[in-house]
Protein backbone atom coordinates (compact mmCIF):
# COMPACT_ATOMS: atom_id res chain seq x y z
CA UNK A 1 0.00 0.00 0.00
CA UNK A 2 1.07 3.61 -0.99
CA UNK A 3 0.33 6.93 -0.22
CA UNK A 4 -0.75 8.74 -3.55
CA UNK A 5 -2.10 12.36 -2.20
CA UNK A 6 -1.90 14.53 0.94
CA UNK A 7 -5.39 16.87 1.03
CA UNK A 8 -5.33 18.89 3.83
CA UNK A 9 -8.20 20.90 5.13
CA UNK A 10 -8.91 24.14 7.75
CA UNK A 11 -11.69 24.39 10.19
CA UNK A 12 -12.66 27.11 12.53
CA UNK A 13 -13.50 25.24 15.96
CA UNK A 14 -14.86 27.90 18.44
CA UNK A 15 -14.31 27.39 22.05
CA UNK A 16 -17.80 26.06 23.71
CA UNK A 17 -17.58 27.99 26.84
CA UNK A 18 -17.09 31.28 24.85
CA UNK A 19 -13.52 32.51 25.97
CA UNK A 20 -11.40 30.46 27.74
CA UNK A 21 -9.01 31.68 30.39
CA UNK A 22 -5.11 30.72 30.85
CA UNK A 23 -2.43 32.06 34.03
CA UNK A 24 -1.05 35.08 32.40
CA UNK A 25 -3.82 36.71 30.83
CA UNK A 26 -4.08 34.36 28.18
CA UNK A 27 -7.49 34.15 26.34
CA UNK A 28 -9.10 31.76 24.06
CA UNK A 29 -12.32 31.96 21.70
CA UNK A 30 -11.75 29.90 18.75
CA UNK A 31 -9.07 27.16 17.56
CA UNK A 32 -7.95 27.04 13.88
CA UNK A 33 -7.66 23.20 13.31
CA UNK A 34 -5.91 21.65 10.54
CA UNK A 35 -7.24 18.46 9.60
CA UNK A 36 -5.20 15.44 7.14
CA UNK A 37 -6.73 13.02 5.05
CA UNK A 38 -4.03 10.37 3.21
CA UNK A 39 -5.28 8.35 0.38
CA UNK A 40 -3.49 5.48 -1.49
CA UNK A 41 -3.22 3.03 -4.14
CA UNK A 42 -5.53 0.36 -2.32
CA UNK A 43 -8.61 2.68 -2.22
CA UNK A 44 -8.05 3.29 1.48
CA UNK A 45 -7.93 6.74 3.03
CA UNK A 46 -6.50 7.52 6.34
CA UNK A 47 -7.23 11.38 8.95
CA UNK A 48 -5.71 12.79 11.58
CA UNK A 49 -5.92 16.21 12.94
CA UNK A 50 -3.64 18.88 14.78
CA UNK A 51 -5.34 21.75 16.32
CA UNK A 52 -2.73 23.91 18.67
CA UNK A 53 -4.24 25.68 21.31
CA UNK A 54 -3.71 28.85 19.81
CA UNK A 55 -0.27 30.34 19.80
CA UNK A 56 0.70 31.47 23.23
CA UNK A 57 0.55 27.43 24.81
CA UNK A 58 3.77 25.84 23.40
CA UNK A 59 5.82 26.28 19.99
CA UNK A 60 3.09 25.64 17.59
CA UNK A 61 0.41 27.73 15.58
CA UNK A 62 -1.64 26.68 12.99
CA UNK A 63 -0.11 28.26 9.94
CA UNK A 64 2.82 26.63 11.15
CA UNK A 65 1.22 22.99 11.14
CA UNK A 66 -0.14 23.77 7.83
CA UNK A 67 3.46 25.28 6.54
CA UNK A 68 5.33 22.13 8.34
CA UNK A 69 2.63 20.00 6.24
CA UNK A 70 3.90 21.26 3.16
CA UNK A 71 7.56 20.71 3.51
CA UNK A 72 6.75 17.18 4.42
CA UNK A 73 4.06 15.92 2.18
CA UNK A 74 6.00 15.80 -0.53
CA UNK A 75 8.61 13.25 1.02
CA UNK A 76 5.74 10.95 1.78
CA UNK A 77 4.35 9.98 -1.56
CA UNK A 78 4.48 6.41 -2.42
CA UNK A 79 5.29 5.49 0.93
CA UNK A 80 3.47 2.64 2.68
CA UNK A 81 1.57 4.05 5.89
CA UNK A 82 1.85 1.11 7.83
CA UNK A 83 5.34 1.50 8.27
CA UNK A 84 4.64 4.20 10.89
CA UNK A 85 8.58 4.43 11.82
CA UNK A 86 9.69 4.92 8.67
CA UNK A 87 7.48 7.64 7.64
CA UNK A 88 8.48 9.18 11.30
CA UNK A 89 11.99 8.74 9.83
CA UNK A 90 10.90 10.54 6.34
CA UNK A 91 9.16 13.53 8.20
CA UNK A 92 12.09 13.86 10.64
CA UNK A 93 14.38 14.07 7.95
CA UNK A 94 12.40 16.39 5.77
CA UNK A 95 11.73 18.89 8.47
CA UNK A 96 13.18 19.15 12.47
CA UNK A 97 10.81 19.37 15.17
CA UNK A 98 7.10 20.82 14.47
CA UNK A 99 5.41 17.85 16.31
CA UNK A 100 2.42 19.44 15.46
CA UNK A 101 2.67 19.24 11.69
CA UNK A 102 3.73 15.74 11.74
CA UNK A 103 0.78 14.24 13.79
CA UNK A 104 -2.08 14.73 11.72
CA UNK A 105 0.28 12.75 8.98
CA UNK A 106 1.09 10.30 11.65
CA UNK A 107 -2.24 9.79 12.96
CA UNK A 108 -3.77 9.47 9.31
CA UNK A 109 -1.26 6.63 8.61
CA UNK A 110 -2.18 4.97 11.69
CA UNK A 111 -6.12 5.26 10.73
CA UNK A 112 -5.52 3.95 7.20
CA UNK A 113 -2.95 0.98 8.69
CA UNK A 114 -6.11 -0.23 11.07
CA UNK A 115 -8.43 0.27 8.03
CA UNK A 116 -6.50 -2.44 5.71
CA UNK A 117 -6.23 -4.98 8.18
CA UNK A 118 -9.50 -4.52 10.13
CA UNK A 119 -8.30 -3.69 13.27
CA UNK A 120 -8.81 -0.62 15.75
CA UNK A 121 -6.00 1.55 16.30
CA UNK A 122 -5.62 0.63 19.72
CA UNK A 123 -5.03 -3.00 19.30
CA UNK A 124 -1.83 -2.15 16.73
CA UNK A 125 -1.07 0.22 19.37
CA UNK A 126 -0.19 -3.05 21.48
CA UNK A 127 -3.99 -3.61 22.06
CA UNK A 128 -6.97 -2.17 24.66
CA UNK A 129 -6.96 -2.70 28.22
CA UNK A 130 -10.21 -3.19 29.67
CA UNK A 131 -10.37 0.14 31.12
CA UNK A 132 -13.00 2.39 31.28
CA UNK A 133 -10.79 5.35 30.54
CA UNK A 134 -12.07 8.38 32.76
CA UNK A 135 -12.27 12.02 31.06
CA UNK A 136 -11.08 15.00 32.66
CA UNK A 137 -12.63 18.65 32.48
CA UNK A 138 -10.77 21.69 31.65
CA UNK A 139 -11.94 24.33 34.09
CA UNK A 140 -10.58 28.11 33.20
CA UNK A 141 -9.34 30.46 35.37
CA UNK A 142 -12.29 32.55 37.64
CA UNK A 143 -13.45 33.67 41.18
CA UNK A 144 -13.35 30.45 43.41
CA UNK A 145 -17.15 30.77 43.52
CA UNK A 146 -17.31 30.53 39.30
CA UNK A 147 -14.76 27.87 39.30
CA UNK A 148 -16.52 25.56 42.01
CA UNK A 149 -19.93 26.32 39.88
CA UNK A 150 -17.82 24.60 36.90
CA UNK A 151 -16.36 21.96 38.84
CA UNK A 152 -20.31 21.55 40.21
CA UNK A 153 -21.44 21.32 36.39
CA UNK A 154 -19.27 19.02 35.09
CA UNK A 155 -19.78 16.86 38.00
CA UNK A 156 -23.46 16.42 37.13
CA UNK A 157 -22.46 15.56 33.63
CA UNK A 158 -20.84 12.49 35.09
CA UNK A 159 -16.99 13.77 35.46
CA UNK A 160 -15.10 12.43 38.41
CA UNK A 161 -11.84 14.05 37.17
CA UNK A 162 -11.04 17.64 37.09
CA UNK A 163 -8.13 19.86 35.44
CA UNK A 164 -8.10 23.18 37.49
CA UNK A 165 -6.58 26.33 35.70
CA UNK A 166 -4.62 28.82 38.21
CA UNK A 167 -0.97 30.35 37.75
CA UNK A 168 -2.16 33.84 39.19
CA UNK A 169 -1.36 35.25 42.25
CA UNK A 170 -0.82 32.99 45.13
CA UNK A 171 -3.85 33.81 47.56
CA UNK A 172 -6.44 33.77 44.60
CA UNK A 173 -4.87 30.10 43.28
CA UNK A 174 -5.32 29.23 46.90
CA UNK A 175 -8.42 30.50 47.66
CA UNK A 176 -9.80 28.85 43.74
CA UNK A 177 -8.43 25.56 44.97
CA UNK A 178 -10.19 25.25 48.07
CA UNK A 179 -13.02 26.76 46.71
CA UNK A 180 -12.75 24.39 43.69
CA UNK A 181 -12.20 21.03 45.67
CA UNK A 182 -14.82 22.19 48.68
CA UNK A 183 -17.31 19.64 47.26
CA UNK A 184 -14.94 17.08 46.62
CA UNK A 185 -16.58 13.26 46.13
CA UNK A 186 -15.02 9.50 47.05
CA UNK A 187 -12.81 8.69 43.72
CA UNK A 188 -12.70 11.92 42.23
CA UNK A 189 -9.18 13.62 41.87
CA UNK A 190 -8.02 16.70 40.25
CA UNK A 191 -4.99 18.31 38.62
CA UNK A 192 -4.18 21.44 39.26
CA UNK A 193 -2.55 23.20 36.08
CA UNK A 194 -0.93 26.54 36.16
CA UNK A 195 0.49 25.73 32.32
CA UNK A 196 3.85 27.38 33.71
CA UNK A 197 2.46 30.74 35.32
CA UNK A 198 3.91 30.50 38.40
CA UNK A 199 7.60 30.95 39.62
CA UNK A 200 8.86 28.81 42.51
CA UNK A 201 8.41 32.03 44.89
CA UNK A 202 4.84 32.05 44.03
CA UNK A 203 3.65 28.03 43.78
CA UNK A 204 5.59 27.88 47.31
CA UNK A 205 3.69 30.82 48.99
CA UNK A 206 0.62 29.09 47.24
CA UNK A 207 1.37 25.87 48.87
CA UNK A 208 1.18 27.67 52.01
CA UNK A 209 -2.32 29.36 52.15
CA UNK A 210 -3.91 25.84 51.08
CA UNK A 211 -5.96 24.42 53.59
CA UNK A 212 -4.35 21.07 54.79
CA UNK A 213 -5.68 17.36 53.19
CA UNK A 214 -6.25 19.11 49.89
CA UNK A 215 -5.79 16.31 47.41
CA UNK A 216 -3.94 17.32 44.43
CA UNK A 217 -1.84 16.83 41.81
CA UNK A 218 -0.10 20.51 40.48
CA UNK A 219 0.60 20.18 36.81
CA UNK A 220 3.40 22.64 34.81
CA UNK A 221 3.65 24.88 37.62
CA UNK A 222 6.39 26.87 36.09
CA UNK A 223 7.79 27.95 32.87
CA UNK A 224 10.90 26.69 33.12
CA UNK A 225 12.92 23.28 33.57
CA UNK A 226 14.97 25.33 36.05
CA UNK A 227 11.86 25.90 38.36
CA UNK A 228 10.05 22.61 37.89
CA UNK A 229 13.10 21.06 39.53
CA UNK A 230 13.21 23.14 42.08
CA UNK A 231 9.83 23.28 43.25
CA UNK A 232 9.57 19.46 42.61
CA UNK A 233 12.32 19.45 45.50
CA UNK A 234 10.89 21.67 47.81
CA UNK A 235 7.91 20.38 47.90
CA UNK A 236 5.50 16.80 48.61
CA UNK A 237 2.96 17.57 46.26
CA UNK A 238 2.74 15.60 43.63
CA UNK A 239 3.86 17.13 40.32
CA UNK A 240 3.15 16.12 36.32
CA UNK A 241 4.88 18.06 33.18
CA UNK A 242 2.53 19.01 30.37
CA UNK A 243 4.52 21.93 28.19
CA UNK A 244 8.11 20.80 29.03
CA UNK A 245 7.46 17.10 28.18
CA UNK A 246 7.12 17.26 24.50
CA UNK A 247 9.38 14.66 23.15
CA UNK A 248 11.56 11.38 23.78
CA UNK A 249 14.77 13.33 25.14
CA UNK A 250 12.47 15.55 27.73
CA UNK A 251 11.37 12.57 28.93
CA UNK A 252 14.23 10.57 29.27
CA UNK A 253 15.70 13.43 30.91
CA UNK A 254 12.93 14.27 33.32
CA UNK A 255 13.54 10.37 34.08
CA UNK A 256 17.24 10.44 34.81
CA UNK A 257 16.89 13.86 37.02
CA UNK A 258 13.78 12.33 39.01
CA UNK A 259 12.12 15.80 38.23
CA UNK A 260 8.55 14.67 37.91
CA UNK A 261 5.95 11.98 39.01
CA UNK A 262 4.35 11.39 35.34
CA UNK A 263 3.46 13.93 31.86
CA UNK A 264 1.13 14.90 30.28
CA UNK A 265 1.01 12.64 26.93
CA UNK A 266 -0.49 15.29 24.07
CA UNK A 267 -0.46 13.83 21.29
CA UNK A 268 0.54 16.70 19.14
CA UNK A 269 2.76 17.78 21.53
CA UNK A 270 4.51 14.53 21.65
CA UNK A 271 4.77 13.91 18.18
CA UNK A 272 1.50 11.78 17.28
CA UNK A 273 0.83 7.90 17.70
CA UNK A 274 4.16 6.51 16.95
CA UNK A 275 6.17 8.90 19.20
CA UNK A 276 3.03 8.61 21.80
CA UNK A 277 3.60 4.99 21.98
CA UNK A 278 7.35 5.16 22.68
CA UNK A 279 6.63 7.81 25.56
CA UNK A 280 4.34 5.37 26.73
CA UNK A 281 6.48 2.61 27.21
CA UNK A 282 9.03 4.64 28.80
CA UNK A 283 6.68 6.03 30.99
CA UNK A 284 5.65 2.67 31.83
CA UNK A 285 9.18 1.88 32.60
CA UNK A 286 9.98 4.40 35.06
CA UNK A 287 6.53 4.48 36.80
CA UNK A 288 5.26 7.77 35.83
CA UNK A 289 1.62 8.91 35.62
CA UNK A 290 -0.17 9.69 32.52
CA UNK A 291 -2.59 12.18 31.56
CA UNK A 292 -3.68 11.31 27.70
CA UNK A 293 -4.33 14.26 25.78
CA UNK A 294 -4.55 16.89 23.12
CA UNK A 295 -3.46 20.70 23.13
CA UNK A 296 -7.49 20.50 22.04
CA UNK A 297 -9.24 19.63 19.24
CA UNK A 298 -12.37 18.02 17.65
CA UNK A 299 -13.64 14.25 17.38
CA UNK A 300 -10.29 13.25 15.15
CA UNK A 301 -8.24 14.44 18.31
CA UNK A 302 -10.24 12.46 20.54
CA UNK A 303 -10.63 9.13 18.86
CA UNK A 304 -6.61 9.43 19.04
CA UNK A 305 -6.33 10.39 22.51
CA UNK A 306 -8.82 7.28 23.39
CA UNK A 307 -7.25 5.02 21.38
CA UNK A 308 -3.61 5.55 22.92
CA UNK A 309 -5.49 5.76 26.82
CA UNK A 310 -6.88 2.70 26.07
CA UNK A 311 -3.60 1.33 25.97
CA UNK A 312 -2.07 2.34 28.80
CA UNK A 313 -2.28 0.01 31.80
CA UNK A 314 -4.78 1.32 34.52
CA UNK A 315 -2.18 2.02 37.25
CA UNK A 316 -0.16 4.81 35.25
CA UNK A 317 -3.43 5.94 33.68
CA UNK A 318 -4.34 9.30 35.07
CA UNK A 319 -7.11 10.76 32.70
CA UNK A 320 -7.68 11.19 29.12
CA UNK A 321 -8.65 14.88 28.37
CA UNK A 322 -12.26 14.74 26.17
CA UNK A 323 -11.69 17.29 23.89
CA UNK A 324 -15.04 17.44 22.23
CA UNK A 325 -15.87 18.78 25.22
CA UNK A 326 -14.16 22.32 24.45
CA UNK A 327 -15.39 22.98 21.10
CA UNK A 328 -18.67 23.75 19.46
CA UNK A 329 -18.16 21.82 16.42
CA UNK A 330 -18.50 18.24 15.28
CA UNK A 331 -15.84 17.39 12.09
CA UNK A 332 -16.54 13.60 12.13
CA UNK A 333 -19.06 10.95 13.81
CA UNK A 334 -17.62 7.71 15.54
CA UNK A 335 -18.89 5.66 18.47
CA UNK A 336 -17.77 7.51 21.39
CA UNK A 337 -19.86 7.83 23.99
CA UNK A 338 -19.51 8.83 27.68
CA UNK A 339 -20.55 6.71 30.19
CA UNK A 340 -20.22 7.89 34.06
CA UNK A 341 -17.85 10.28 33.08
CA UNK A 342 -15.58 7.65 31.49
CA UNK A 343 -14.88 6.44 27.32
CA UNK A 344 -14.00 3.24 25.72
CA UNK A 345 -12.23 2.80 22.07
CA UNK A 346 -14.45 1.50 19.66
CA UNK A 347 -13.88 -1.68 17.68
CA UNK A 348 -14.45 -0.83 14.12
CA UNK A 349 -10.76 -0.58 12.22
CA UNK A 350 -8.99 2.13 12.40
CA UNK A 351 -9.98 5.19 14.30
CA UNK A 352 -13.35 4.28 13.86
CA UNK A 353 -14.66 7.51 12.34
CA UNK A 354 -16.08 9.04 9.74
CA UNK A 355 -15.44 12.50 8.59
CA UNK A 356 -17.91 15.11 8.22
CA UNK A 357 -16.83 15.94 4.52
CA UNK A 358 -19.61 18.95 4.32
CA UNK A 359 -17.71 20.53 7.78
CA UNK A 360 -14.06 20.41 6.00
CA UNK A 361 -15.26 22.18 3.08
CA UNK A 362 -13.06 21.59 -0.05
CA UNK A 363 -9.16 20.63 0.69
CA UNK A 364 -6.58 24.06 1.04
CA UNK A 365 -3.84 22.36 -0.42
CA UNK A 366 -3.44 19.12 -1.74
CA UNK A 367 0.04 16.88 -2.33
CA UNK A 368 0.31 13.92 -4.99
MG1 LIG B 1 -1.64 20.93 31.15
Amino acid sequence: MKITQINVYQVDLPYSGGVYTLSGGREYRSFDATFVQIETDAGIDGWGESTPFGSTYIAAHALGARAGIAEIAPHLIGLDPRHVDRINEAMDNALVGHNHAKTPIDVACWDAFGKSVGMPVCDLLGGRTDVALPIISSIYTGTPEEMRQRVSDHRAKGYTAHSLKVGDDPALDAARLAGAMADKQPGEFFLVDANGGMTVESALRMIRLLPDGLDFVLEAPCATWRECKSLKARTDIPILWDELADSDEAVIQLIAEDAADGIGLKISKNGGLTKGRRQRDICIAAGYTMSVQETTGSDIAFAAIVHLGQTVPEKYLRCVLESRDMVAVTTADGDFPISNGTVQAPTAPGLGITPRLDVMGDPIATYS
